[in-house]
């Protein structure tokens, strides 16, 4: 369907399929990030498994060596941190104000969507606002995480003298409680509204079959593009907002 139609056809069928939905939710991943200068994972060329070795961020890495964990992963995070939201958040933020979205799960970990002000969010991947102690448990705010470890703290440890992890999933970690927030919270959703993400990384890519209707925004085709009602490539900020502009 998503091919025959033109660009303004696809955005003006979007809109009336979330008008006509009662609970919409949107999934999205790091490409919704990537107009804020953060880059994704799979994109070719600019993705950052083009340079970095995704077995640095697993859970065996970090019980491993955990200094080293933080020497090759903390800059990255640190950029995360500086980042602002982009068109394609605050629309998402805007869609949720008219009643046109009932929340938003995200598979990122940058915090835009709480800074564009989405209220109703599922962190599937958790975020980087705080860490958490392996050993007691308390949990700080990432800027202690990071300050520590700049003042030679390494790796940065809690006041017990526990190692303090990020509060994102690493791979090879147990799913998130806003993940299976979230299973519970697509019960009876109309439209999934998808941007930015590839849909390779399960079980997020699964959460498609909770929903009646999917709409995929995207540079690029994805594995989910079969499987959705409307299709539309370009990049996620002017979509998103032209979705919004047509839905207003
Ligand atoms: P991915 O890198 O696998 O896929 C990104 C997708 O977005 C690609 O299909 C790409 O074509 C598309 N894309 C990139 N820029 C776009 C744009 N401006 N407009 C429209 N589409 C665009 O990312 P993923 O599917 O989210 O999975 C990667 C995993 O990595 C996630 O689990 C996420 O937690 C993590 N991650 C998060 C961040 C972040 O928090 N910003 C950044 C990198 C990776």
């Amino acid at each position: 369907m998503g091919t025959e139609l033109s660009y303004e056809e696809l955005i003006g069928a979007a809109a009336r399929m979330l008008r006509a939905g009662e609970r919409n939710f949107a999934l999205t991943g790091a490409g919704v990030s990537t107009e804020s200068g953060i880059p994704d994972f799979r994109s070719p060329g600019t993705g950052l498994w083009h340079r970095f070795d995704p077995r640095q961020a697993t859970l065996s890495a970090f019980r491993r060596d955990p200094a080293a964990f933080y020497e090759r992963n903390l800059p990255r995070w640190e950029n995360i941190l500086d980042a602002e939201p982009n068109d394609a958040h605050r629309a998402l933020a805007r869609l949720e104000e008219m009643g046109l979205l009932t929340g938003v799960i995200t598979q990122n970990i940058d915090g835009l969507h709480v800074k564009a002000g989405t209220r109703s969010l599922f962190e599937i991947h958790g975020h980087l606002r705080t860490c958490r102690c392996q050993a007691c448990d308390q949990h700080l705010p990432f800027s202690q995480l990071v300050s520590r470890h700049r003042a030679g703290m390494k790796p940065p440890r809690c006041d017990c003298g526990g190692i303090l992890r990020p509060d994102v999933v690493l791979f090879e970690d147990q799913m998130s409680p806003d993940f299976f927030r979230a299973t519970q919270a697509l019960a009876g959703c109309q439209v999934l509204l998808v941007a930015g993400t590839s849909l390779q990384v399960y079980p997020a890519a699964g959460l498609l079959d909770a929903a009646r209707h999917v709409i995929i925004v995207n540079r690029e085709p994805t594995p989910g593009d079969d499987r959705a009602d409307l299709v539309i490539h370009g990049p996620a900020g002017r979509v998103l907002r032209d979705i919004v502009a047509a839905c207003g």
